[in-house]
């Protein structure tokens, strides 16, 4: 790999000290459990050579990201009973600078269009690199309904980890109260092996399952 795809103090770049949450590799990305979860279930998808954001993602990867996608969706459907919520804070309020898509399984959270805090509604990963290329930082939220980008702003980015993210981890586990990712490392260990047990079988019943 050369210098523009690996950078020495990024987590995500060393598969040694992230191969322990490793579920699934591909030509170009990983899937991962979430190393501080949120609910069980919570993965990542990222690019496995370092990219900022999915804003700077090659359009070439895009198939093989729409087959991983494919994939969780029906991991959670199985195993959650659930759909998958799809979040990318992007460069903005990111604290691991390289490119992953979380991915929930939440039940009835859904970002309701007429509140308008949207900038975008994304039809392609082409929205997002054209953005990018032109406006910069952005963060993205879909859910089963509407891929949305919206532009970094702190009120409207609270706004949706309020309504979204937060509704959506407490409907699952009871907790009303925001915990810091220190928290929720502590309490997500014993849900890292449960997620990781579920999707080995996912994995061993393979497709066939699905008819
Ligand atoms: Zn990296
Ligand atoms: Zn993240």
């Amino acid at each position: 790999m050369n210098d523009d795809t690996t950078q020495t103090n990024c987590v995500f770049c060393q598969r040694s000290k992230i191969d322990t949450y490793i579920l699934k590799e591909t030509p170009h990305f990983r899937i991962i459990t979430d190393y501080a979860p949120l609910v069980e279930g919570h993965l990542l998808i990222m690019p496995q050579e370092h990219y900022a954001c999915y804003g700077t993602v090659p359009a070439s990867f895009d198939a093989e990201l729409h087959e991983l996608k494919r994939e969780v969706r029906t991991f959670f459907d199985r195993f959650y009973a659930s759909p998958v919520v799809f979040w990318e804070h992007g460069v903005f309020r990111q604290t691991v600078f390289h490119a992953h898509l979380h991915c929930f399984p939440f039940k009835g959270i859904t970002y309701n269009l007429t509140d308008g805090l949207h900038d975008l509604v994304v039809s392609s990963q082409d929205d997002l690199r054209t953005w990018y290329a032109s406006q910069g930082h952005y963060f993205y939220l879909e859910d089963p309904h509407h891929a949305l980008l919206f532009s970094p702003d702190m009120d409207r980015y609270f706004h949706v980890i309020r309504t979204i993210l937060w509704t959506g981890a407490t409907a699952h586990n009871g907790k009303t109260e925001w915990r810091s990712p220190q928290q929720r490392q502590e309490a997500g260990k014993a849900m890292i092996p449960l997620t990781a047990a579920r999707w080995k079988q996912f994995q061993q019943q393979g497709e066939a399952h699905a008819q």
